[in-house]
């Protein structure tokens, strides 16, 4: 078996993997690049057969529905089959309702479930499923000729799935003769590091609700299953009702996990701005939105008592909430990556609250493991050779882990 990263062997984002073996070969993963500001075709990796004219390409597994992961697969032809937890395919079909054309479906393929192997070619794929900030995220066990290529995909140990990790830890695959191992915190935290837990989140949600007067504006992804629970939880605990808008119940539902808060729930409410109702009419949601309705809550609702409620934000309700009148006392809690205000990315966002006198708090853990929990996991494999992967520091692995073999993108290389 032979590998070669296309992309990935020093940075973060656009993870490609290419495997073959016997002139049969898959991908792991087709991310697009984090600096990429379009997606279009010029990202694609030099691999043969993305077009659909090369049987030898067997498929593209996705580890997780990243769009560094799986953005470029809006690229590749509907003839090559793609693999993915069967779950985040149904996430991503329930968004794209919402985002017409914006994300790229995955092809039909092979449908992912943890610890159930099967066979592409000449490769048996055996998925783990991880603790990550996506939904249905897995590692990958590629076996073939003899030799056994473990890829981690994203993953972290302090989410709400944490056990998961804890598994991993205790009964690891072993006699892995290349561990691919993401290391997305080194450039962040130093080798003793921790990021906090997502309980530790959910608590400081529960407090700044608490200190809240009026509406809590919570601003992040829908998609991030992980932080709704913590921010449900939070609410809960408070006294609040969750809001979530008809994407964010669209998604719940297609996880196809009813312990997640779903749009019937008692604690949990529906609510509609004004641009979806336009966008439900534009592309005839009106089923999605009628199933969704059982506990909606409109504009009156909202003014009447903000203080009862918790909103997942979106820059789009901006609008709605002015004209409800029910921002005295609001709050409003950033809760994704703060680089993308670093970068200025919501400086209109910033001038907004300002105007309206609004706080702003930042309450966040990493999608991705720590350098500690990084070399625990690591350790239990205990690979042969231990490849960087999804990483801005691969030349800080050999003082964290033993055996590591570092290889460029574009390099092939003998597993
Ligand atoms: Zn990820």
């Amino acid at each position: 078996m032979r590998a070669c990263i296309h992309r990935g062997s020093k940075e973060i984002g656009g993870s490609c993997i290419e495997v073959e073996q016997s002139g049969q070969r898959i991908l792991l993963d087709l991310g697009l690049p984090l600096d990429a500001e379009f997606n279009t075709p010029r990202f694609l990796p030099p691999v043969r057969g993305l077009d659909g004219s090369d049987p030898s390409l067997l498929g593209i597994l996705i580890s997780h529905p990243h769009l560094d992961h799986y953005g470029l697969l809006a690229h590749v032809s509907p003839a090559v089959k793609v693999g993915l937890g069967a779950s985040a395919r149904r996430v991503l079909r329930a968004a794209s309702d919402f985002v017409p054309g914006e994300w790229p479906l995955p092809n039909a393929g092979w449908d992912c479930r943890s610890g159930k192997s099967f066979d592409v070619g000449p490769f048996r794929v055996t998925p783990y499923l991880v603790d990550h900030s996506a939904y249905d995220a897995h590692a990958l066990l590629i076996e073939s000729g003899g030799k056994r290529l473990f890829y981690s995909g994203d993953f972290r140990g302090h989410g709400r799935k944490s056990a998961l990790f804890e598994r991993m830890v205790a009964d690891a695959p072993r006699d892995i003769d290349a561990l691919l191992v993401e290391g997305s915190s080194l450039s962040r935290l130093d080798a003793n590091g921790t990021f906090p837990t997502e309980s530790d989140v959910e608590t400081q949600f529960a407090d700044a609700f608490h200190q809240t007067h009026g509406l809590a504006l919570v601003h992040t992804s829908a998609q991030n299953v992980d932080r709704i629970v913590s921010i449900y939880r939070a609410a809960k605990r408070t006294g609040r009702t969750l809001v979530i808008d008809l994407y964010a119940a669209a998604v719940l539902e297609a996880t196809g996990n009813t312990n997640l808060p779903q749009s019937h729930w008692d604690s949990v409410a529906l609510y509609v701005p004004h641009t979806q109702r336009l966008h439900i009419k534009k592309y005839f949601l009106f089923e999605l939105l009628s199933k969704h309705s059982h506990n909606r809550v409109f504009e009156r609702d909202l003014s009447g008592a903000p203080d009862r409620y918790a909103l997942l934000f979106r820059p789009l309700h901006r609008n709605d909430l002015e004209r409800a009148r029910c921002l005295a006392g609001a709050h409003y809690v950033y809760s994704q990556w703060e680089g993308y205000w670093d970068r200025g990315m919501y400086d209109y966002l910033r001038a907004w609250l300002e105007s309206h006198g609004i706080p702003r708090t930042c309450i966040h853990t990493s999608g991705h493991a720590s350098p500690r929990d990084l070399k625990t996991f690591v350790q239990a494999i205990d690979a042969k050779h231990v490849v960087p992967i999804h990483s801005f520091r691969p030349d800080l692995y050999p003082d964290l882990f033993a055996n590591v073999e570092a290889h460029a993108d574009g390099e092939w290389w003998r597993v």
